[in-house]
Formats: structure tokens, C-alpha cells, sequence
């Protein structure tokens, strides 16, 4: 299989169980469109909270995806091997971050001085300089004054995406407490590093997106194109994720096909038949479903030829 345009996607799952069937729904739509533009599809280990790992978890994701017909272009790469390339690029923002010595506690403490106890923003106590006597335990990214912090993108499905960066989020953290690299700067400097143009992702995410384009800005990096797909809730509304008591949809010997693909599928708002009998044949359905969803406008009868 070889890509025949410069489109390049991915999917980046974290190791922390198996993939259950909100994270299905993602790694198929991102899939489907690399499939539906004839582009490249990578796969990326996001495994920087070590806290939250779980042990044999990655090869059980990659062992799912084959099973389920998905098969991935190039080398998988796990951000755990990449620490040095977040280093760099920490130290290409010098200007912009500075030491943090707030503990979560004291974080919290302020908001209720400042009156203001409900706001997720960091009241900005680190700013200038470290109170006395502390020591530097995370580092932030200063984000621009309110005139100067909306960030605007148009999401290819969501549309019309802006966010205040100053009034909404605050200056936020690239390297935490504990040591651990934070998400929003690995997962810049791996896209633009891995070449990728087109995220397509779960829209848990779409509130990351702002920051992350920022962070483009800041280190001189190309902004992909966005694409956020709804998330899968359990009966409670909640996300599904291992926290919320999500299973795997991958037991080893059940019908995969009927029980994890179409669902997902159907979630997408694809309408595929529950007569396909095999996963050739639903590949080539979805993909093409998919692009006249998305109305991608290419010669979709060449993509059977790829799969
Ligand atoms: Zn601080």
C-alpha cells in the first residue's frame, strides 16, 4: 500500500488499557480520511505519563488494529523515545516560559483570594518571578494579553472554532511537576515532525486545539488542518476512557465486524449495511461513505485498488 498524496493523518493512541470503543470511533475516522484522500496514516505511542501506562497495553492496540484491518503506514513511533525533541523545543520557547513553584494546593488558594474560586485559569502567580524561598516545579508558557489571545480555526466538521487563550485557558504548562513532558508540546512537536497536515481526533480535544496552534506559531511550525468527530458517552454521559469503566472491544475471538466495526461505523454516521460479511468489504464501503460525508472529492473507485 503506498500513498498517492501528500496527505498525511494519524492516530495517537495513550497505553494506558485497551481500546475500547470510543477510541475505535477515533482511530476509524482518521483511518477512513487518510484512506478517503489515498493518504498515509501513522501511529503514534503516547506514553509520557508513565503514571498512567499500563504494561503490554501498546502491542494489545496495535494487535486491535490489525485485527480490525487497520493497518498503519511507516514505523510506529512512542513518544517516550522522543524526550529530546521536546527538550529542544522547550528551549526554542525560552522567551515565552517561565518556572512555576505553585503547588495544586496554593493554585487553588489563590483563585479563592482572587474571588474566583470555580476558574481552571492559573492566576499568574509565577508571572514575573518565584516567590523567596521556592523552587521551580513546572514550566509554563506565558500566553498573550486578552486583545492579543483569540485564536481562530476552522474545524473541517465543528466549523468555526475560536478561543481566548488569556481569558479561557491561561498561561498553561509544557513541562509538569512530576517531570512529565505535557501534552499539548509533545503532541505539536511530533505532528510537525511526522510531517502531518490533517488531525483527525475525538472532540475532547477541540478545546486543546487553540493552545496547540499557538504553540505552532510559537516555534515556527506549519498549523495542520483540524477535523474533531463526537465522542462515544456511556449511559451517564460520560466519556468513555478506562475511568469510566470502558471495555475492550477486542476479546481475542469475538466477531470484531459486527460487534465493533459497524457500531463504530454507525456512530460515525455512516450507513453501512449489516449484511458486509467481511472486512475488505466494509473498508471499502466506510472509506467511500466517509468521503461523500465529508465530500471529498476524489476518485473514490481507486481506493478499493489501495486497501
Ligand atoms: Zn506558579
Amino acid at each position: 500500500m503506498s500513498a498517492t498524496t501528500d496527505y498525511i493523518g494519524r492516530f495517537a493512541p495513550s497505553p494506558t488499557g485497551p481500546l475500547h470503543m470510543g477510541s475505535l470511533v477515533a482511530a476509524m475516522a482518521s483511518y477512513l480520511d487518510a484512506k478517503a484522500h489515498q493518504g498515509t496514516w501513522l501511529l503514534r505511542i503516547e506514553d509520557l505519563d508513565f503514571d498512567r501506562n499500563v504494561a503490554g497495553a501498546d502491542q494489545q492496540i496495535l494487535q486491535s488494529l490489525q485485527r480490525c484491518g487497520m493497518q498503519w503506514d511507516g514505523e510506529v513511533v512512542w513518544q517516550s523515545q522522543r524526550q529530546h525533541l521536546y527538550e529542544a523545543a522547550l528551549g526554542q520557547l525560552a522567551d515565552y516560559v517561565y518556572p512555576c513553584a505553585c503547588s495544586r494546593k496554593e493554585i487553588a488558594d489563590s483563585r479563592l483570594r482572587l474571588g474566583d474560586p470555580a476558574s481552571q485559569i492559573y492566576p499568574g502567580t509565577c508571572r514575573h518571578s518565584i516567590p523567596a524561598g521556592k523552587s521551580a516545579r513546572a514550566w509554563r508558557l506565558r500566553v498573550p494579553e486578552p486583545e492579543q489571545g483569540v485564536v481562530c480555526f476552522e474545524d473541517r466538521l465543528c466549523g468555526s472554532q475560536s478561543q481566548n487563550l488569556a481569558t479561557e485557558v491561561g498561561d498553561f504548562v509544557l513541562k509538569r511537576a512530576d517531570g512529565f513532558w505535557a501534552y499539548q508540546l509533545a503532541v505539536v512537536v511530533d505532528d510537525a515532525a511526522q510531517g502531518i497536515n490533517h488531525i483527525v481526533r475525538g472532540a475532547d480535544l477541540i478545546d486543546s486545539t487553540a493552545r496547540q496552534i499557538y504553540l505552532q506559531g510559537l516555534l515556527g511550525l506549519p498549523t495542520p488542518s483540524y477535523l474533531h468527530v463526537p465522542v462515544v458517552t456511556n449511559a451517564n454521559g460520560e466519556k468513555l476512557s478506562k475511568q469510566t469503566g470502558a471495555l475492550a472491544f477486542d476479546r481475542g475471538d469475538n466477531d470484531l465486524l459486527h460487534e465493533a466495526l459497524l457500531p463504530a461505523a454507525r456512530f460515525l454516521g455512516l450507513k453501512l449495511s449489516p449484511a458486509v460479511s467481511e472486512l475488505h468489504e466494509f473498508w471499502q464501503l466506510a472509506t467511500t461513505l466517509w468521503a461523500k460525508k465529508l465530500r471529498i472529492g476524489l476518485q473514490i473507485n481507486l481506493v478499493s485498488t489501495l486497501i
